[in-house]
């Protein structure tokens, strides 16, 4: 039996959050069920790309914060992090994300450490048997002691639902998401890829979902917000997603990205074996995306065509690089040849530590294709 508490938060003023997070993780065992003192504790927001709080795309940084304090207060070390989307145009958003969305200047009012996944670098997880044979996940969370999921509630354009399960897709640093989508370009198959992720992260007992202003419509960024005024709590991720679903008033067969996931026993997914604290009634007139509501079928395998249009590939700029090899040493598979800053692509992952962590910004970010440069001024326009 999963356990899903729903907590009502009318806003996010900090006391007002502090005080149902509080409640909600109470009804959950406590914060030292899961956190002791002096233990590393990563909050893993969602970060998708720069939008602002009042956007509804990312979780808001008074969530943040108020989560943030009351893990602190258990003497822990609290860290934030992700790594945003950016497939379309090889964008590496990650870094401007934390400022538009205010969560780098809640970090450094509170004095919790940013951890960008793109700097950090991945680790190659062996996975046996599943979708993937291995996967490359950002090596932050193997160094902490404890990683809490700070999904937001929103709508999903191609997946319908974006909650928990799906949060964990930035634990893929850098343009390497690009390559899981498009070897998984429907959804079916890309909830196995997140199924995956989950099954590689062992050290993340706990979900605490943001729905006080949640994401209707178009998301899971051209969406509208919606005022649900609710926090989710649950150590089942995706029990946590099945309840959400239920009140935004999708119909669950539906939500095929979260197929592999309920196969595999990732979590609960039957009602009858979910225990639900709180009020979790259908929130109403919740928008939801045209493709659900019109049936709209999709072909996905278009999105393969896309990536290929857009990728990019990092390029070491001989004329700005110093030759520090800051780059080289850095590069998890060693793909940049030490003297020419040469790139070895058949090596590389698209991991995007070089690009972050050059100080010369010697790394460009390049692709054949003239129109990506276009598209890259035009995206950037509309993250703000
Ligand atoms: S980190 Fe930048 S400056 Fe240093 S060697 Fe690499 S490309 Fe050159
Ligand atoms: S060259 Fe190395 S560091 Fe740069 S993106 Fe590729 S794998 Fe990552």
């Amino acid at each position: 039996m999963s356990k899903v508490i729903v907590s009502n938060c009318d806003s996010y003023e900090l006391e007002t959050l502090k005080a149902s997070i509080q409640d909600a993780v109470d009804a959950a065992g406590g914060w030292e069920k899961f956190i002791q003192k002096d233990q590393k504790v990563l909050l893993k927001v969602n970060l998708i790309g720069p939008k602002k709080a009042e956007k509804a795309a990312t979780t808001n940084p008074e969530f943040v914060r108020a989560v943030g304090q009351l893990v602190k207060a258990q003497g822990a070390k609290v860290y934030v992090g992700d790594s945003s989307g950016g497939a379309i145009a090889g964008m590496a958003p990650t870094k401007k994300s934390f400022t538009v969305s205010g969560i780098e200047k809640v970090a450094d009012e509170e004095g919790f450490t940013i951890v960008n996944f793109d700097e950090v670098g991945p680790v190659l997880v062996e996975l046996n048997d599943n979708y993937n044979k291995d996967l490359y996940i950002t090596k932050i969370f193997s160094e902490m002691d404890v990683v809490i999921n700070l999904p937001k509630m929103k709508t999903h354009s191609m997946g319908i639902y974006t909650g928990a399960i799906k949060n964990l897709f930035g634990a893929i640093p850098g343009l390497r998401k690009a390559l899981y989508h498009k070897n998984a370009p429907n959804p079916t198959e890309f909830g196995e890829v997140l199924a995956d992720i989950h099954c590689a992260i062992e050290n993340m007992p706990l979900h605490i979902m943001d729905g006080v202003i949640s994401m209707q419509g178009e998301g899971p960024t051209a969406g509208t917000p919606y005022y649900a005024g609710k926090i989710l709590v649950s150590e089942d991720p995706l029990a946590l997603d099945r309840i959400a679903i239920g009140m935004m008033g999708i119909n669950p067969d539906r939500v095929s990205i979260l197929s592999a996931s309920i196969r595999r026993k990732i979590g609960e997914w039957s009602i009858d074996k979910i225990e639900v604290v709180g009020d979790a009634s259908v929130l109403e007139k919740y928008q939801l995306p045209k493709g659900y509501t019109q049936n709209i079928v999709k072909d996905h395998s278009k999105v393969k065509n896309v990536i290929d249009f857009f990728k990019v590939v990092p390029v070491v700029n001989q004329k700005k690089c110093i030759g520090c090899n800051s780059c080289v040493d850095s590069c998890p598979v060693e793909a940049i040849d030490r003297e020419t800053k040469l790139i070895n692509y058949d090596l590389c992952i698209d991991c995007l530590c070089c690009h972050e962590l050059c100080m010369s910004e010697a790394v460009d970010l390049k692709s054949n294709n003239k129109m990506v440069g276009v598209v890259r001024a035009i995206s950037s326009l509309f993250y703000k």
